[in-house]
């Protein structure tokens, strides 16, 4: 298979490198050693060393072994950002078990699908959520629920006004059960020695995590994600940002933890990196400005409608941002404009990446310092990552330029779908390729353009319409602030266009000039034929619209 992208490749950034095969938690043992008194956890104002961070885990991981957890075993970690998280994410690896990342905002039945799914005997959440486990626990095989509140770090001065912690000082939903199987997380970190727990890992065999899919569409399942998956990641990711120095960084970690982005991206670069992450728990664009003046973060990993929401706040201005170098974007497309308009203000770097959860993410991504990189492409395959993209009507790899389905070869790619071989089986070509859903085609420089997922293609009076198309000429006009577009049912059409349009502060216009303007920039087949204005659009937790939840209102109308 042909890399013409390797010619474009800095001479900074290797074509190839040796990944240690070790586990994931020797880069904290590292860290541990190497730097104990370094503060490896910036969380509302509290500050949690290497030392501290590595000798929690470490205790957390005796209890958990005193509950039964044993190597393979799989215990769900059901937290915002925050340093319990990252303790949970090492304390469940040093026993050898497998984090099941879960994320908060799931409903019971999310929930009780993927503690059935995984297994899990042991979950452990925050006190806000207790409710929701302790409803599904009977539904499922969890034995042991071990609760943490986001107090447990924090004095947090009172003058500061942070509705999510108030609500939890207030104790509003506070309702902690001690009945036989709920723990309380800072109890058992007291009563727990910091022993190392002596287990063989095979970083190349053994999973580190099981990661459920996305869920914006059809049922979740679990990718099984090896020890060796995720330092190659990390380790690529290392590569990728080669001005950035060890021990010398601030990752800004705004994207939750539990998705792969932030798992990555946040948790384990930094560990790796010896650098501080910040952790925010929820996303609040004032909130992140503070911190981000504050708290001087050098490399923001993000998703495009973070970067747009702290542009639409007016007072952006009113910030020194200037500490950031070095920001990925990733998870959906990035406008142009955005990313223009944010290096414009804080002076650093802003490229869009991409990747999937099935990928540990991240498989391509711009040049940081390259001026050659290509904008609107989601970048180039990062090392060792191999692409091609796979022709939709001969099963063959396809020509430069032509659309097919992009697929991936690389040592950050899953073992496959956690018990479906079926699943699995299906989701790679030739046994190897991940086949990663997305429609895209590749230049001849080597450079790689997503057009949109297969399944989100617009099929109407026979033409092919990807709605990232229309949604781009719409994120140019000066009064959007976000939009979406969606096939929706049409008689005569099979489908139809229809666009969501959330405006910016003050802004107005009319679907009618909004047409208008459509129609000026696009074939007629392309024109949404309705459009419908909202406050916000729904989306997932690290910002993707959730595009099949408007589909189901369509579909529930008709
Ligand atoms: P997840 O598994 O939740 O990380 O979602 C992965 C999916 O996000 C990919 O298959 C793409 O559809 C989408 N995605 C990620 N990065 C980008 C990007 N830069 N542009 C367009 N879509 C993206």
């Amino acid at each position: 298979m042909e890399k013409p992208w390797l010619f474009l490749y800095p001479k900074e950034i290797p074509h190839h490198i040796e990944y240690e095969e070790k586990p994931v938690f020797a880069f904290l043992e590292e860290a541990a050693e190497s730097v104990p008194h370094k503060n490896a956890i910036h969380f509302l104002g509290k500050e949690l060393t290497f030392k501290e961070l590595y000798e929690s885990s470490l205790k957390l991981a005796n209890y958990l072994s005193g509950l039964g957890v044993k190597k393979g075993d799989r215990v769900a970690v059901m937290l915002p950002n925050c340093p319990q998280a990252v303790i949970s994410y090492f304390g469940v690896l040093f026993t050898g078990g497998i984090v099941v990342l879960t994320n908060p905002l799931y409903t019971e039945r999310e929930l009780e699908h993927q503690l059935n799914d995984s297994g899990a005997k042991w979950i452990i959440c925050l006190d806000l959520l207790y409710e929701r486990v302790s409803n599904v626990k009977n539904a499922t095989k969890i034995e042991h629920i071990i609760v943490t509140s986001i107090r447990d770090y924090l004095p947090f001065p009172k003058n500061v006004i942070y509705p999510f912690i108030q609500k939890i000082q207030h104790g509003k939903n506070l309702k902690i059960a001690h009945g036989q199987t709920t723990h309380l997380f800072q109890k058992a970190l007291k009563e727990s020695s910091p022993e190392k727990i002596p287990i063989n890992i095979q970083p190349k065999e053994d999973l580190a995590v099981l990661q459920y899919t996305g869920g914006t569409t059809g049922q979740s399942k679990g990718a099984m994600l090896t020890h060796f998956n995720l330092v190659s990641n990390t380790t690529m990711c290392v590569h990728w940002m080669y001005k950035m120095k060890k021990g010398e960084e601030r990752i800004l970690g705004i994207i939750p933890l539990f998705h792969a982005f932030g798992m990555t991206v946040v948790m384990n670069l930094a560990i790796m990196f010896f650098s501080k992450m910040i952790l925010l728990p929820k996303f609040n664009v004032k909130e992140a400005l503070r911190t981000i003046e504050k708290e001087k973060p050098t490399i923001f990993p993000g998703a495009p409608t973070i970067f747009i929401a702290l542009l639409n706040d007016p007072d952006i201005v009113d910030y020194d941002l200037c500490s950031i170098e070095a920001c990925i974007s990733g998870s959906a497309p990035l406008p142009v404009e955005v990313q223009e308009q944010f290096e414009q203000i804080t002076g650093g770097r802003l490229v869009e990446g991409y990747g999937l959860t099935e990928a540990s993410p991240v498989t391509h991504a711009n040049f940081l310092w390259k001026d050659s990189g290509k904008k609107g492409t989601i970048g180039v395959p990062w090392p060792d990552t191999e692409a091609f993209i796979l022709s939709l009507d001969k099963n063959e790899p396809a020509p430069p330029n032509e659309i097919g389905e992009l697929v991936i070869k690389g040592p950050q790619v899953m073992k496959g779908y956690w018990k479906q071989e079926e699943e699995t089986d299906k989701s790679f070509y030739k046994g190897e390729w991940l086949k990663t859903g997305d429609l895209a085609y590749m230049d001849e420089q080597g450079y790689f353009y997503i057009v949109d997922r297969k399944k989100d293609m617009i099929i109407a009076s026979g033409f092919n319409i990807y709605p990232r198309e229309i949604e781009e000429v719409l994120y140019e006009h000066e009064a959007i602030q976000e939009a979406v577009v969606v096939g929706i049912p049409d008689e005569y059409r099979g489908e139809t266009v229809k666009a969501y349009i959330v405006l910016k502060d003050q802004a107005t216009v009319t679907a009618e000039q909004l047409e208008q303007y459509c129609r000026e920039k696009l074939a007629p087949y392309k024109v949404p034929k309705q459009f419908e204005f909202r406050n916000e659009l729904p989306k997932t937790a690290v910002g993707k619209i959730l595009r099949r939840v408007l589909i189901d209102e369509e579909k529930q109308k008709s």
